[in-house]
């Protein structure tokens, strides 16, 4: 049976951003709900080595968020697996409402629903996406043990995945549409070096190819953007890591965006236009877009989300 809860505060997405935002909110006595969504402890998740967390030289990505969860837990936040499948921030107090059908009635609201990753939006790769298309290296990369690997993009995501992809391919070819990487210099030293890794600059995909029975990839064309001549690369999995892009979709219409979907906030702060409204991390952040760059809007969000809620009462 549905239930309706009320919370001082709701907080939206258990990345960085939103467990510490529980944190904070918690040691403020707001008592607030945070409901984790599908992805709980959000994209770190699927990664392997963190290696710009401070206080961490070295933590798996999944480890930090368990620990992340444990710290708001502890000191009193109500950690809720449920998925927001919409909210009215027309009316206070706001509602939103979950998955299982449970409403959550609050005063104030934190948006942290960081970011997704971005495809390449071509019908091949539609087809044989989860039979050897992927997002997710730490997720997939064991289905390619001993097979040839692409990975497309060149910032820090296609640079971890092709590191990470040599522990089973026996070839990764990054293919990048520049000739220059986005990626940290430490990461790109560490590709350079690797004598698994190749390579291939000025290039886009063209088209995935692949058989229909079993289905799964056999190769890739790929286009020079200088010439727009096509080439052709045998491999098994294909590795999409173009970027990502504000997982917005909850608050379209209500709020204000920019910058290709990320949510408008006040200058030096975390609130929008709807006062009571904060949004952190990913979200709303188009240039940094770091663990520890969300995690201190989180903070942010919360200390802002208790000043709001005592000037209201
Ligand atoms: P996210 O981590 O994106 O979490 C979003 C949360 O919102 C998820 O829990 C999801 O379930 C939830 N959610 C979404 N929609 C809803 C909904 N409707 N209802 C309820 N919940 C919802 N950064 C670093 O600093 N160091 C690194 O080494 C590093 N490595 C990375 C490796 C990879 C492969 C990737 C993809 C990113 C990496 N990043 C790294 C970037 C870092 O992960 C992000 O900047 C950070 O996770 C953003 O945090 P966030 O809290 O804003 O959102
Ligand atoms: P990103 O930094 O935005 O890089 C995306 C890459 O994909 C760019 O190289 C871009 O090319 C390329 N690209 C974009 N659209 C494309 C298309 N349609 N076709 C071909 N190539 C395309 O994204 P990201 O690597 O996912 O990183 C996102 C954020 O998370 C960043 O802030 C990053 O620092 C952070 N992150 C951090 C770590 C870490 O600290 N170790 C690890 C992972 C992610 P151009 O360069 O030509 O634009």
């Amino acid at each position: 049976m549905p239930k309706e809860k009320h919370t001082r505060l709701l907080i939206i997405g258990s990345g960085p951003a939103g467990y510490t935002a529980g944190v904070y909110a918690s040691r403020a006595m707001l008592d607030p709900i945070l409901i984790q969504g599908i992805q709980p402890g959000g994209q770190l998740t699927i990664t392997t080595e963190v290696e710009n967390w401070p206080g961490e030289k070295e933590i798996q990505g999944p480890d930090l968020m368990v620990n992340m969860e444990a710290h708001a837990k502890s000191v009193g936040t109500d950690i809720i697996f449920d998925h927001i499948d919409q909210i009215d921030l027309s009316k206070r107090p706001f509602l939103a409402t979950g998955q299982s059908g449970d409403r959550y009635i609050a005063d104030a609201v934190v948006l942290a629903t960081g970011a997704q990753a971005k495809w390449l939006g071509l019908e091949s790769e539609d087809k044989f996406k989860g039979f050897g298309v992927s997002a997710c290296a730490t997720c997939d990369g064991f289905f390619y043990k001993g097979e040839n690997v692409v990975v497309i993009g060149g910032g820090n995501t296609a640079v971890e995945e092709a590191l990470f992809l040599t522990n089973f391919a026996s070839k990764v070819t990054l293919i990048h549409r520049r000739d220059e990487l986005r990626s940290e210099k430490i990461l790109q030293d560490r590709l350079f070096k690797n004598p698994k890794i190749e390579t291939l600059w000025f290039h886009e995909v063209d088209e995935i190819l692949g058989d229909d029975d079993p289905l799964g990839v056999t190769g890739l064309n790929v286009k020079n953007v200088k010439t727009n001549k096509i080439s052709h690369l045998s491999c098994k999995g294909v590795f999409v890591a173009i970027g990502h892009a504000p997982e917005n979709s909850l608050i379209k219409g209500q709020l204000e965006t920019h910058m290709g979907g990320y949510v408008v906030t006040n200058a030096n702060s975390t609130a929008t236009s709807i006062p009571g409204v904060f949004v952190a991390g990913d979200l709303t952040d188009y240039i940094y877009r770091q663990a520890v760059t969300s995690a201190g809007m989180g903070c942010m969000a919360a200390l802002e989300a208790e000043k709001f809620l005592a000037e209201k009462t």
